[in-house]
């Protein structure tokens, strides 16, 4: 009955959240102590995480990288989803909320499988390119600087294998992204990567309207 994505209705959001997202205490918490924050918009949604954990399931993924902790939500939902052995690390420059995070990474008992580097992101892709790790990982999510983002994502080219999978966040800023007038340097950037992924032949790409909108990209 419809050949175009639906309008997300208020009752129809709840519907959807009430129908299909189990989030696990642990997370439930996190996200409550960070509703305090000026901040706390900047997290993920709880049916944005179920939905990460479910590629990281369906690839078997297990090694990770985000780009962007701010107090841990993805990457608790990242960690959870990666099994004993698997790995994730996790960038970002901002001590006091990454603090946060690895309180909850160690609460939830998965600290062990994610490795924090506080140090701009494009460093820390590029030691792991020098260290041997291109065509190695399985599940990359960018969520940091926007202005940085076409950066993070030729290095995340880099380091996936075949198919594995780029996820990233905010693609419609706020619906920002479809005034062509506007004059600002994030959405500028969200705009152009948009534009880049559309012809990109390194990848299979689709776009998706969860969340803020965010885009999947298989390396070929
Ligand atoms: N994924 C998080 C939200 C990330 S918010 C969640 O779901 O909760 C964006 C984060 O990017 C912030 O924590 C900020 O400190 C971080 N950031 C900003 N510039 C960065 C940079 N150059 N390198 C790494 N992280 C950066
Ligand atoms: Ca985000």
């Amino acid at each position: 009955m419809a050949n175009r994505t639906l309008f997300l209705t208020n009752e129809l959001y709840k519907y959807m959240i009430s129908s299909s997202v189990r989030e696990p205490d642990i997370l439930r918490q996190l996200r409550r102590e960070t509703s305090h924050d000026q901040m706390s918009a900047m997290q993920i949604s709880p049916e944005q995480g179920q939905f990460m954990a479910f590629l990281l399931k369906l690839q078997k993924a297990t090694k990770a990288i985000e780009i962007g902790v701010y107090t841990g939500y993805s990457s608790l939902c990242i960690a959870l989803a990666l099994p004993p052995d698997g790995k994730l690390v996790a960038c970002d420059i901002n001590k006091e909320w990454t603090s946060v995070a690895q309180r909850y990474w160690e609460k939830a008992g998965v600290s062990k499988k994610i490795d924090l580097h506080l140090a701009p992101g494009i460093e820390t892709l590029n030691h792991l390119i020098s260290n041997g790790n291109a065509n190695t990982y399985d599940f990359i999510f960018i969520d940091a600087d926007k202005k940085n983002y076409d950066i993070y994502y030729e290095r995340a080219i880099n380091l996936l294998r075949p198919g594995g999978i780029i996820v990233i966040d905010n693609v419609f800023w706020l619906g920002k992204v479809t005034d062509h007038k506007i004059i600002d340097d994030e959405t500028n950037a969200i705009q152009r990567l948009n534009k880049k992924l559309h012809n990109d032949e390194r990848i299979d790409l689709s776009m998706i309207p969860v969340g803020d909108g965010l885009t999947l990209a298989m390396k070929r």
